[in-house]
């Protein structure tokens, strides 16, 4: 298992077929960046900042956030971090921030929407961002965006901190980018206008089945109840992907369903080439990517999809896998 692991570390995610496909890893304390080179990871896909909120006491200070994105950078070593602002509420709790109180607390203030009733809070976090890159380049994700005016509202108040740094004479990044999670329905139905007016996209797929099947992902009584690998759902993310890429965009897929093989597959199979998973499902990814024939994978899945059947494509994928050996 361990010689497999290194064995896969060092080797470029390439299908047999010559497509790059950049496998990264979700990560959320300075300390996960040990592992960016241990598993082989290309970047991290998805940087959950809001885990620093909600470890500690209290709300972390411009400094402390500074500091800890900083060492972030420090140890990617020039590797592309994408840092996505605070996404507070819901499943994600901090003591000390004391909402209304919801009866539905996963479609409530949450992520975005609380960020930007919360301006102050989120300049906070744009000035630690923009202190830590000290130049170099910086690559911001918004949590749960609904609307394309929320992602503009958002935009406005990431140039009001670029601005100010501007002002008092600091460095900015050298280059920003910008990008949504799409991880809403809203959002990937309309995918490509908010494709357009962002960077780039990642659909944030825990959060996207869960209001796609209306299943609570923390209730233990229906977050299983229903296959992603379904065909509604693959087809949906299909729609999401194609609208994104004709908007000329890039997309990438960072929800955890990605570290079961068969979707991860899947995925590549309608077109993603950017997956971000839990690092422990790196290397198996690695190795999975390069026996694939993606022109054909492609070709067999777009079969797959027109087919009438209803229901879960896990059997005719899992047939698929092993046809393609
Ligand atoms: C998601 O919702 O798929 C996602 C990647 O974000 P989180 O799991 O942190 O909500
Ligand atoms: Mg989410």
């Amino acid at each position: 298992q361990l010689a497999r692991f290194r064995r896969n570390r060092d080797k470029p995610s390439e299908t047999m077929d010559g497509t790059l496909i950049s496998i990264e890893m979700n990560a959320g304390l300075a300390m996960d960046m040990a592992l960016l080179e241990e598993v082989g990871a290309s970047g991290v896909g998805l940087f959950r900042t809001e885990l620093q909120f909600l470890v500690g006491r209290e709300l972390p200070s411009v400094r402390e956030q500074t500091e800890s994105y900083a060492a972030v950078l420090d140890a990617a070593d020039g590797a592309r971090i994408v840092f996505r602002t605070a996404d507070i509420g819901s499943d994600k709790q901090a003591q000390y921030m004391h909402g209304p109180l919801e009866a539905n607390p996963a479609m409530g203030w949450r992520g975005l929407r609380m960020s930007i009733d919360r301006e102050g809070l989120l300049r906070m976090q744009l000035r630690a961002l923009v202190a830590a890159a000290k130049g170099r380049p910086l690559t911001i994700m918004l949590p749960l965006v609904t609307t394309v005016s929320e992602l503009h509202k958002a935009q406005e108040i990431i140039s009001k901190e670029l601005q100010r740094t501007e002002k008092l004479g600091e460095t900015l990044p050298e280059k920003l980018e910008v990008g949504a999670m799409v991880e809403i329905p809203s959002a990937a139905w309309q995918a490509g206008e908010l494709a357009e007016a962002a960077d780039f996209l990642s659909i944030g797929g825990n959060d996207l089945a869960q209001f796609f099947f209306a299943a609570d992902r923390e209730s233990e009584l229906v977050s299983r109840r229903y296959d992603y690998l379904s065909r509604p759902f693959i087809s949906f993310l299909k729609r999401t992907i194609d609208s994104a890429k004709a908007a000329g965009k890039p997309v990438s897929y960072c929800g955890e369903q990605a570290a079961d093989p068969l979707m991860a597959l899947t995925l590549m199979g309608i077109g993603f080439e950017r997956l971000s998973v839990s690092a422990i499902t790196v290397p198996p990814l690695k190795e999975m990517v390069r026996e694939v024939d993606l022109g054909e994978l492609k070709a067999e899945m777009d079969k797959l999809l027109a087919q009438e059947s209803a229901g879960t494509l896990r059997s005719d994928v899992k047939a698929l896998a092993e046809r393609l050996g």
